[in-house]
Formats: structure tokens, sequence, C-alpha cells
């Protein structure tokens, strides 16, 4: 066995999502945060067109929230969508406050335009946002006295009492593999978050890092949580493929631009998902219990 640990929260993982939340609770909360591989080995060091949100006066809040619905062709959870798009605005300035360089032309925010937005409204970082926010949250994080940042250690299982046979179930730590040490650490918590990314590694051509491979899920089916839209996973339609290397992602913002998708004889593909031909007769979303 390893060592043991306590802290007030524990994060599991370092992208925008742990980081976020770990700079935003109060700095009397000792908190730990852990990163399955180097802190900026998750999807969010990737990203790179940008991220929408309502910044300019010529767009509204409804506009925005009409286009995503669109585009998820009306299967979103509208109050998901009206708070997300809601909480835009303040998560921009936000990031700007933390020290995000986000890219600016004539003294003014640059807004540039992503497919199946009717505005300008991705606010970027040249085309490697996702690599400026990471490094600036990473610093901030480095710099504050109640933050410790864990690399390489891969939470495997969460302690909760029920699995020590004790009364009124919580979730109380995490079992966590120090691939350095190969040892196996005990982080114990008052709370436990969740924010390991996504599942896309699942597929065999993907553009999401290794370590998208869908832990967190698993941790907390196993836990005993309820998971849903598991079937949901955003393909990036215009990838560099080379048989011998790992594929990469040309940027969405060269069709927010304009660009279209064409096959060799001219013909445009993939302009317009149809529910009615892409979607299984009377596909509704599922959420699942163990
Ligand atoms: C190529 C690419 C381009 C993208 N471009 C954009 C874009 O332009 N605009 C946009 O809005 N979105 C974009 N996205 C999506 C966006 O990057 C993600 O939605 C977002 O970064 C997810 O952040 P996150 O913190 O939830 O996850 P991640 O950044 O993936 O972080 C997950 C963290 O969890 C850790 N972790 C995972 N499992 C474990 C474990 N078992 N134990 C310990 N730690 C673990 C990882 O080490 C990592 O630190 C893009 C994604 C990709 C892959």
């Amino acid at each position: 066995m390893g060592k043991e640990f306590q802290y007030d929260v524990l994060i599991i993982g370092s992208g925008a999502a742990g980081l976020g939340l770990a700079l935003q609770l109060p700095g009397e909360q000792r908190i730990a945060v852990l990163s399955k591989a180097n802190l900026t080995s998750g999807s969010t060091y990737q990203a790179q067109g940008g991220i929408a949100a309502v910044l300019d006066n010529t767009d509204t809040p409804q506009a925005h929230i009409d286009d995503t619905i669109t585009a998820g062709v009306n299967l979103s959870r509208p109050e998901a969508v009206s708070f997300t798009v809601e909480q835009g605005k303040n998560s921009i300035d936000w990031l700007i406050d933390q020290g995000v360089p986000f890219t600016q032309h004539d003294g003014e925010y640059h807004l540039t335009k992503e497919g199946g937005h009717s505005h300008r409204r991705i606010i970027h970082s040249a085309d490697a946002t996702g690599q400026a926010i990471q490094q600036t949250l990473i610093q901030r994080a480095q710099e504050s006295n109640n933050i410790d940042l864990f690399e390489d250690c891969i939470a495997v299982d969460l302690i909760t009492r029920r699995k020590l046979n004790l009364a009124n179930n919580a979730c109380i730590g995490a079992y966590v593999l120090n691939n350095k040490t190969e040892k196996v650490d005990v982080f114990k918590a008052r709370a436990v978050v969740l924010a390991t990314g996504g599942a896309s590694k699942a597929y065999l051509y993907t553009s999401n890092s290794d370590g998208a491979s869908g832990d967190g899920i698993a941790i907390a089916w196993r836990a005993g949580c309820r998971v849903s839209n598991l079937e949901f996973n955003q393909f990036h339609p215009t990838c560099l493929y080379h048989p011998q290397a790992k594929s990469f992602l040309i940027t969405e913002a060269v069709r927010g631009e304009g660009g279209k998708l064409l096959l060799p004889d001219g013909k445009r593909f993939m302009d317009k998902f149809d529910p009615a031909v892409n979607l299984p007769p009377g596909y509704r979303r599922q959420s699942h219990r163990p």
C-alpha cells in the first residue's frame, strides 16, 4: 500500500473543468487535483478553435440557445442549454481575469464563427485556445497556497462508506494508483469531484487524447451512480489522417469561415444532419442505473 492523504476536496482531473473548480473554491479549502498523466494530457490542452459565448452587442442569448437546440436536433435538455449559454459571458470574463491571452484586434476581443452558429461568438487564443487556457489555469493553481497538483496519479475507484460496510453511504475518497511509485495511495476527502473528461478513446479513430477513456464514468457507475447520454460523442469531420501517425484535428473554424466538405467528385457531404435519416425511429435520450 502507498501513502495516505487527507484533503477537504479531491478533484479527479486537471483539465478546464477540474482546475476551473479548484480555483473557484474558497481559499481556505485544502484541495488535491489529480491527473492520470502530466497536467496537460487531457482534451483541454488540445482544443483549438475557441469557446462560444454571447459577447457581441448584435448577438443575444436567445439566438445562441436557438442555434444550440437546432444543432442538437431538439435532443438537448433545454434547461441545460439555457444555463450554459447564460453562464457563457461570466465564464469568459473569469478566464480573462485569470490571464488567458485571448486574441485581440483593434483593442477588442476577436470573435470568429464556427459551424452551426448564426453569429460571430467564438473567442479564441490564435488557434491554440485550449493550450492557452490550460497553461494559464495550471499557473494560477501552482501559485495558490491551497491547491496541490498530482501528476501520474490514476484514480481507480471511489471509497464509499458502503464498501467499508459503514452506515449512511457516502463517498469519502478514492484509491489512486501512483504510476511513478507503482503503489496505490489513499486520498480521503470530505468531497470528491469527478472531472475526468470524455470517453471517445473507446473508438479506434478519434481526435481525443489517449486518456479520454471514460474512467470517471466507469468509476461513478461502479459506485452506484446513474449515467446517461453515453451514445453522444463528438466526431470532428476534419482530421488530418495518416496511416502511420496519430490523426489530428483540422480546426472547426475552417468550416465556420465557409469551408465545405467535398467528395473527390465535388459533391458536398455532411452539410446537414437529418434526424429522420440519421437517428433510429422513435429515438429518445436515455439514462441508466447500475
Ligand atoms: C482536438 C480537440 C479540439 C477541441 N476543440 C474545442 C474547441 O475549439 N472549443 C471547445 O469548446 N471545445 C473543444 N474541444 C472539447 C474540449 O476540449 C473539451 O470539452 C474540454 O476540454 C473538456 O475539459 P475537461 O476538463 O472536462 O476534460 P479534459 O481536459 O479531458 O481533462 C480530463 C482530466 O482528467 C484526468 N483523468 C482522466 N481519467 C483519470 C483518472 N482515472 N485518474 C486521474 N485523472 C484522470 C486527465 O488526466 C485530465 O487531466 C476539443 C476537443 C478536442 C479533443
